[in-house]
């Protein structure tokens, strides 16, 4: 198993070089994503090690907003919040 404080190292580097050898002689796949969560395969050439990028949400940019047609804020993933259904009658 690899160390925590070289999982950081790694990670503060951006993932730049190889987290076993540190080789800089690595090829990274391409980025996949699934849900909320996505991930890149890298490998290095040096040691034949194989590995992982994790990669989360961390913030949004760039966000364009309709000008005509605003939205009303709506609470998303409170759907049991146990007051039961609100119906308009
Ligand atoms: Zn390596």
């Amino acid at each position: 198993m690899l160390s925590r404080a070289k999982r950081r190292e790694y990670i503060k580097a951006g993932g730049s070089f190889c987290i076993n050898c540190g080789s800089g002689n690595i090829s990274a796949g391409k980025i996949e994503s699934e849900g909320r969560g996505a991930w890149q395969s890298v490998q290095c050439y040096d040691c034949g090690s194989e590995w992982n990028d994790i990669f989360r949400l961390i913030s949004v940019d760039d966000i364009i907003l309709p000008e005509d047609d605003p939205m009303i804020p709506v609470v998303f993933g409170n759907k049991e919040s146990g007051d039961g259904q609100t119906e308009t009658a």
